[in-house]
């Protein structure tokens, strides 16, 4: 059997709210430019397309963790696989992350950043889960808030596949 994926957010929605985001980021630090640290893979697509969306200075950084847990769930024991190519001591930075789940992930890359020492420090999330947070997390900017189930999409994989999705959609896997 095939997975199944029932959209839940239009590339319409999604795009417009993304659109929101960045004017609400240009305003936030007008006069003032900013730097993303993208959270590789699943927040490319969303990075970029908010890139475009910020008409103050923007400089794009990209961080790699791994999470140890299985396809659909994260451990909290979280591994920097790639870091970032430059000090961020004394810049604005704001973590793009596609989605918050339990918030363990985000929760150790937070408290990473925060000791480099950055001027200001802001988290930019696409999607949030709320109902499974284990772990305090604040989330500055939102697109999103969504049910508790499993998405793909705009950037959000399952074994791999979906990323290209121009949509958020909910998955159901099939048989491998
Ligand atoms: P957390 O540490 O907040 O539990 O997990 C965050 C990470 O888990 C996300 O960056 C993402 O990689 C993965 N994740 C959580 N929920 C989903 C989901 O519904 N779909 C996909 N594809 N990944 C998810």
């Amino acid at each position: 059997m095939a997975d199944k994926i029932e959209v839940l957010l239009t590339e319409e929605e999604v795009n417009k709210r993304i659109r929101e985001m960045g004017e609400e980021i240009s305003a936030r630090y007008e006069g003032q430019s900013v730097t993303l640290v993208c959270i590789l893979k699943g927040a490319a697509p969303f990075a970029c397309e908010l890139a475009k969306r910020i008409t103050i200075p923007v400089e794009i950084e990209f961080m790699r963790c791994s999470s140890y847990g299985n396809e659909t769930q994260s451990s909290g024991v979280v591994k920097i696989v790639q870091d970032l190519d430059h000090p961020i001591r004394g810049k604005h930075v704001i973590v793009v992350e596609d989605i918050i789940d339990t918030g363990r992930t985000m929760n150790y890359l937070l408290t990473v950043l925060s000791e480099r020492e950055p001027a200001t420090l802001e988290l930019c999330a696409l999607l949030d889960k709320p109902d499974r947070r284990v772990t305090d997390v604040q989330v500055d900017y939102l697109g999103f808030e969504i049910p508790d189930a499993f998405v793909v999409g705009y950037g959000l994989d399952y074994a791999q596949k979906y990323r290209n999705l121009p949509y958020v959609g909910i998955c159901t896997p099939g048989n491998p």
